[in-house]
């Protein structure tokens, strides 16, 4: 038993079933199981309740409390699958685009770490614990986080120059940068940056960025001919476009 930061609030370890919160209130007349959206369990009891009598009581009620936790993986599930693959939105759950892919293998050890093994994440977490919840996806970010100036700094150069060259537009420099604000931006003298995060996008998502980049070699603010320009050269599907990348906003 591990007393937390509180004296009456404490976690429990039920074998087999794994940890649950106890917390101890002074007017509880019962024993009360609650069950959270991410799948943690809290028991709450009157205070000083003898540990023997909670571990029977606990025992008694082993199969309703497996049922609720049940319960709400399913739920926390159904969530997971309707999710959008999105590093800017929280949680991040899924991220499965051409260039990085985002794997879990649920194991039987309680502990959850990553392996990255060129552009895919394998991310391996206890079983018992839900996709959604926080300590797995905390590690998620990480993994991700690890992952993306590597493959930015692997992919990007070279895609800018490759439009840039098809489309006759001269640069000078490309930068990758860890910018949560903007996707991309680019200076008087010819200098593409570019978000490592942009990676969490579909790749003609990333190609739009990039185009919209090299539009300000030759207009430097968002007029009319800038619009024209950049509309022509994603092929007429540049509000299409900007409407599909603001499903991947910053927040
Ligand atoms: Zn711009």
């Amino acid at each position: 038993m591990v007393r937390l930061n509180r004296r009456f609030v404490y976690q429990f370890n039920i074998e087999d079933f794994g940890n649950v919160t106890i917390k101890e209130y002074k007017n509880a007349k019962s024993v009360k199981f609650i069950v959270h959206p991410n799948a943690s369990i809290t028991i709450t009891i009157p205070r000083f309740l003898n540990h023997n009598v909670l571990s029977n009581i606990i025992k008694n009620n082993i199969l309703k409390l497996y049922e609720m936790r049940e319960r709400a993986l399913k739920r926390l599930n159904s969530n997971v699958n309707n999710s959008n693959y999105n590093i800017v939105k929280n949680p991040i759950i899924k991220l499965d685009t051409d260039i990085i892919k985002l794997e879990f293998q649920a194991i039987d050890e309680e502990k959850i770490e990553y392996n990255i093994i060129n552009n895919r994440i394998i991310v391996y977490y206890f079983n018992k614990f839900p996709l959604a919840s926080e300590n797995v996806q905390k590690i998620v970010v990480t993994a991700i986080k690890s992952i993306l100036p590597k493959l930015a700094k692997k992919y990007i150069p070279n895609r800018v120059y490759e439009l840039a060259n098809q489309n006759r537009i001269t640069i000078k420099n490309v930068k990758i940068n860890s910018a949560r604000t903007r996707w991309g931006s680019c200076t008087s003298n010819g200098t593409i940056n570019i978000s490592c995060f942009v990676m969490c996008l579909p790749i003609h998502l990333i190609d739009f960025i990039i185009l919209h980049e090299l539009c300000h070699r030759e207009f430097f603010n968002h007029g009319e001919q800038f619009h024209n320009k950049l509309n022509k050269l994603c092929g007429g599907k540049e509000k299409d476009l900007n409407r599909e990348l603001k499903n991947f906003k910053f927040n």
